[in-house]
């Protein structure tokens, strides 16, 4: 099964002449996480995604696998036990992927809470999610916290604790998890968008979709339909006429990305920010820092999210008072993202306070939809979900119990994190013998496990960072349904996040390959390179 985007058209006639039992709309982690669990369960399925795989929210979060600390302090028990008790078990299927990552909490004198509470709050904390004894918190005196990171503001500083959490890569969790679900029997495809929904005695049964590449239209024909499409949840259930009731609530998040020179942190911090008192995240990754998010009110294009002026001066002002010596600015700012959360509307709350618990809508024509939740709880939100359509739709054939805590994700044959850590340090040894620094072992063994074989073995002579890019495009074009240059720098490589300098050294060529391998004629491979450039500089510039 490999997912080459070169099998397209064979995929599509597989969707015109099937007939399944369960379609999917949205290639985000909710969408992933439900394929998987389905095909795992014997159900015939499809899932659809309009753009590129993870294309929405799931490629623009904090890129944390985490129990929400912050929900103790809103009373969400049941939340904070269900997530932080996933986290181990996603870290378990996929340990390359899903790092442990200790975070610092500094706590300060004038402001937030007590060293007493804040003891019992992450006691409860790991107790909620079962974390194992040596991982528990550790509550630190005043010099301690200093020691740990000594660009905190030292004026205000009257302890800290140590908790463990841990971070990803949001767009390649969701990847690895539709390439299992593909591996199990689904048919996946991108750049398919649904278009209208088909019904049989008022009875949803499919939907007319268009391959957004060849602009093909056509139908896919399906006993049950699920509707996870994230931020764009509701504009179905518009389509399909069932949008009553409860409605999603859109809010904007976005992370600036720094060098870890600019902001230098050794490790994680969860801070608040002086002027509101909101929690936001510094997190070093490769050779960068980045910080977020924010939590605004959002209702504009869905396509198209934004950092604006007013969000990047928030987040600069949050890291300035809190690093004081260190005066990052506007000139300092590498890259950034923007992503929305679909949230579930609850009337006179603000969007900080909106519970990040999901939600399923049953509609008459039996469209189940599917928001809220975190990347963190995409397991549990698809075997509900199931569950729930098992009982209606399936109930004759007494579906498989969920078993996904038991599938590893592509890429992830390791026992343990000790494993990868062996890896990489083999990785790193035959990287050497091409040039390529210990960096690069990190990296692709973080990107793609395992997968990292496939890759090198087919790394040709020539400038080692360079060929390792056109290795690496190889690959995703061949395994993971690569269609444009933004497929690869972003939600593939992360490149257009993290490695700048990289995407400058690497891009042209990597243009070019494209070129090659999709027969772009000048016209085409001018509109691509337009696409990327806008991109570029979009991440920079804040209006
Ligand atoms: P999406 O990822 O948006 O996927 C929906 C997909 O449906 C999209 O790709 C879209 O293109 C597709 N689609 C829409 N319409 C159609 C159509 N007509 N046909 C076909 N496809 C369609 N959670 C955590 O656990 N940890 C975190 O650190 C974290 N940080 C966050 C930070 C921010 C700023 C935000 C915004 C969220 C964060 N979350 C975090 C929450 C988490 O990212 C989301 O809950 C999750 O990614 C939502 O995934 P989804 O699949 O439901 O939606």
């Amino acid at each position: 099964m490999a997912l080459s985007s070169l099998h397209r058209l064979s995929i599509i006639e597989k969707l015109k002449g099937n007939h399944f039992d369960l379609l999917v709309i949205g290639g985000g982690i909710t969408g992933a996480g439900i394929a998987l669990d389905a095909a795992a369960r014997g159900l015939k399925t499809v899932l659809v995604e309009k753009n590129d795989f993870a294309f929405g929210t799931s490629s623009r979060s904090t890129k944390l696998i985490h129990g929400g600390l912050r929900y103790l302090k809103q009373l969400e028990f049941g939340l904070v036990k269900e997530v932080g008790s996933e986290r181990a078990v996603v870290h378990h299927l996929a340990p390359h992927l899903v790092v442990p990552e200790k975070m610092l909490l500094p706590l300060h004198e004038k402001r937030g809470f007590g060293s007493l509470l804040t003891s019992f709050g992450l006691k409860l904390y790991d107790f909620l999610a079962g974390v194992k004894p040596e991982d528990q918190r550790k509550m630190l005196t005043r010099n301690q916290t200093l020691l740990q990171e000594p660009l905190l503001r030292k004026d205000d500083i009257k302890g800290g604790a140590i908790y463990a959490e841990y971070r990803t890569d949001d767009a390649r969790l969701t990847i690895e998890i539709i390439k299992s679900a593909a591996q199990h029997g689904a048919e996946v495809i991108n750049y398919c968008r649904v278009l209208e929904f088909i019904y049989k005695e008022r009875k949803i049964v499919g939907a007319k979709v268009r391959e957004e590449i060849s602009g093909n239209e056509f139908e896919i024909k399906s006993r049950s339909v699920i509707n996870a499409a994230g931020p764009w949840v509701d504009e179905l259930r518009v389509l399909d006429k069932s949008k009553q009731g409860k409605q999603l609530h859109l809010t904007k998040g976005v992370h600036l990305v720094v060098r870890k020179k600019t902001l230098p942190v050794k490790q994680a911090i969860y801070f608040d920010v002086e002027e509101d008192s909101r929690m936001i995240f510094a997190i070093p990754r490769g050779r960068t820092t980045y910080i977020g998010t924010t939590d605004t009110n959002y209702d504009g294009s869905k396509e198209e999210v934004i950092v604006t002026g007013e969000d990047a001066a928030y987040l600069l002002r949050a890291i300035n008072q809190t690093f004081p010596g260190l005066n990052v600015t506007n000139d300092d700012i590498e890259s950034s993202w923007a992503g929305l959360r679909p949230l579930i509307n609850e009337e006179g709350k603000s969007a900080t306070e909106l519970s990040r618990r999901d939600e399923i809508f049953e509609s008459p024509s039996g469209l189940l939809s599917i928001a809220g939740g975190k990347l963190t709880g995409y397991r549990k939100m698809a075997e509900r979900v199931l569950d729930q359509l098992n009982s209606r739709t399936f109930a004759e054939r007494e579906l498989e119990d969920c078993k996904t805590h038991q599938i590893r994700l592509f890429g992830s044959d390791f026992k343990n994190y000790g494993e990868v850590k062996q890896y990489v340090a083999s990785i790193a040894e035959r990287l050497k013998k091409v040039q390529l620094g210990d960096e690069y072992a990190v990296y692709l063994v973080g990107n793609y496990g395992k997968q990292t074989e496939l890759i090198l073995n087919d790394l040709q002579s020539g400038e080692p960072e360079v060929e390792l890019a056109k290795a690496e495009l190889r690959f995703t074009i061949h395994h993971e349904m690569v269609v444009s240059p933004l497929d690869f720098f972003i939600r593939r490589t992360g490149m257009l996040y993290f490695n700048k300098p990289r995407m400058q050294k690497v891009y042209n060529v990597v243009l070019e390959e494209f070129k090659g391998v999709y027969n772009w004629d000048m016209v085409q491979f001018e509109r691509e390179r337009l696409k990327v450039e806008q991109i570029i500089s979009g991440v920079t510039s804040f209006k």
